[in-house]
């Protein structure tokens, strides 16, 4: 970007801070903040709004969140609130929220409580009468899917799969026929058994996307049918590095544009005839 280019763009991000101080962020509510997943530049304006003005942020890794905020210039307490004490944590957080604080909720990276810690804190304060407010932004699911060319009107998103071979290949069974895209988390230790095992179980014809680092540097999304998946994988070291979101597409795809068509006529012919003489072959 030229300098005139890049002065009007922060121009344009100043304007913008400036119309969220004519919004409102309720206090005695809970603030569920999405933060990015690689790329510090995905976090939004109103996530800074939001973590600024809060009394204090419950983190799923204080270290982690503590370097993240760093790197925002924000300085604020943080409560550690991981899978193993989310209750106690929700209780300390609805005497604060009851004595008017603003706290905010976060994870490691993207959305809270997807495949992630902060689904029993939320439960929790909105059981208590508590308002609890999400502060959008990204997850890597959708980032995924967005970029997969893939149908998702219908998706199904499973997160992690068991780590033990049985679990994993039940699983995959019950999702064999599935009219939904299938969406999975990986970590990279295990990309090529879930691979593997996905090949054995899917149709070979069916495509898979595979988004490494999205966001990130080194950012990938390799469409194939899932017959060459393991190959792509096992063909450079560097694919089984980082993390990744694995898309299946939708068992036998549906095929969406003839459908929409066939709705289309369905709908013309109801106009001039009755439902047996529309649907006549
Ligand atoms: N809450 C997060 C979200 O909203 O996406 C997900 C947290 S889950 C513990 C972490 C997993 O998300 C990773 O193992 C990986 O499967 C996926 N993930 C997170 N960041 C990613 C990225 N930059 N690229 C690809 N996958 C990512």
């Amino acid at each position: 970007m030229d300098s005139s280019a890049n002065a009007a763009f922060i121009a344009r991000i100043t304007a913008l801070a400036g119309e969220l101080e004519q919004q409102s962020f309720p206090d005695s509510a809970l603030y569920v903040v999405a933060t990015p997943i690689g790329n510090l530049g995905d976090i939004s304006l109103r996530a800074l709004k939001v973590l600024s003005l809060c009394a204090a942020i419950a983190c799923e890794d204080t270290r982690k969140t503590r370097q993240l905020l760093a790197r925002l210039n924000i300085d604020k307490p943080l409560l550690a609130a991981h899978q193993h004490n989310e209750r106690e944590v929700a209780d300390k957080i609805i005497r604060r929220l009851q004595a008017g604080e603003r706290i905010a909720l976060v994870s490691d990276a993207g959305t809270p409580a997807i495949s992630d810690p902060g689904a029993r804190i939320v439960d929790a304060v909105s059981r208590a009468g508590l308002r609890v407010i999400p502060i959008a932004g990204v997850s890597a699911a959708v980032a995924a899917l967005s970029v997969s060319g893939l149908i998702a009107d219908q998706f199904h998103f499973i997160g992690f799969l068991p780590t033990r071979d049985k679990q994993r290949e039940t699983i995959l069974s019950s999702l064999k026929d599935s009219a939904a895209t299938l969406v999975f988390y990986e970590a990279p230790h295990r990309i090529v058994e879930a691979i593997d095992a996905m090949t054995r179980i899917f149709e070979p014809s069916r495509r898979v996307v595979i988004g490494r680092e999205l966001s990130k540097v080194f950012e990938q999304i390799h469409r194939c049918p899932l017959s060459e998946a393991a190959h792509w994988v096992a063909s450079d070291p560097n694919h089984q590095r980082g993390e990744f979101v694995v898309l299946i597409e939708a068992a036998a795809a549906i095929d969406n544009d003839g459908l929409n068509e066939a709705i289309r006529v369905l709908d013309i012919l109801l106009e001039e005839c009755s439902v047996s003489q529309a649907a006549a072959p």
